[in-house]
């Protein structure tokens, strides 16, 4: 089977799963998922699972990157988004289809420069990278009109919420459980937070400061 008709049957599979907006859909369709994923797992990259990348890390899988998408409610093209978790730069790529501009931090330095080079390879000029502690936000940039953490937290950071736009929408993992966690979506109104429980969902941990550099290697 050809990439193209595995990644018509992966949009299948989301529409299934309720993934509907067509702006959602689209930004899926129009970004190759292969360039993201390692070269020996290049043949499952339109498969509806995540894979490993380096550091012990995981690029999502497809479904929960278009419903965490979806959820943030996009309903502007002129959006400011933060990413905690930058991985492989496969959700910053989707997103970056979606909105204005895309800030998004990673904890170990290897994923980060991957990343940038990665998105750099298809021509993806609206993300900017960071290396740094995501749990603290990005201050020189806040306020944000939607906050997405693609790691498990154990509570909601307060940075996350503080630098978030009246009106904004945060979407994020949270639970103590490795194996499931709760995916929130918080909209701040003033200073209430209004909280929705969405999905049980399964991340890497959300781990505070920068990551020291393991030696391996997935690929063997
Ligand atoms: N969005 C990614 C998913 C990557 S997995 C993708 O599309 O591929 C989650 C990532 O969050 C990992 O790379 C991990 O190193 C990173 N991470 C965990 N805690 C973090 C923190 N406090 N700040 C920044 N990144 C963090």
């Amino acid at each position: 089977m050809s990439d193209e008709a595995r990644k018509i049957r992966l949009l299948m599979e989301l529409r299934r799963g309720g993934v509907t907006a067509t702006n959602v859909l689209s930004a899926v369709e129009r970004v190759p998922r292969d360039n993201f994923v390692l070269p020996s797992f290049a043949d499952q990259a339109y498969e509806n699972t995540a894979l490993p990348i380096h550091q012990g890390q995981t690029i999502s899988q497809p479904y929960v990157v278009a419903f965490m998408t979806q959820a943030l409610g996009l309903t502007s093209s002129n959006l400011k988004v933060l990413e905690i978790g930058t991985g492989s730069g496969y959700q910053a790529a989707v997103l970056s289809k979606l909105v204005r501009r895309v800030f998004t931090i990673e904890r170990y330095r290897s994923l980060y420069r991957e990343a940038e080079a990665a998105l750099k390879r298809i021509g993806v000029n609206n993300v900017v990278t960071k290396l740094g502690d995501g749990m603290l936000g990005w201050p020189e940039q806040a306020p944000f009109d939607r906050i997405i953490v693609t790691a498990a937290a154990e509570t909601v950071p307060d940075a996350l919420k503080a630098q978030l736009k009246d009106g904004g929408i945060l979407v994020i993992p949270v639970g103590r459980d490795p194996v499931s966690q709760s995916l929130l979506r918080i909209r701040r109104q003033g200073d209430q937070f209004i909280e929705e429980n969405l999905l049980p969902v399964r991340f890497v941990p959300l781990l505070p400061g920068i990551a020291r550099e393991a030696q391996d290697n997935p690929e063997g």
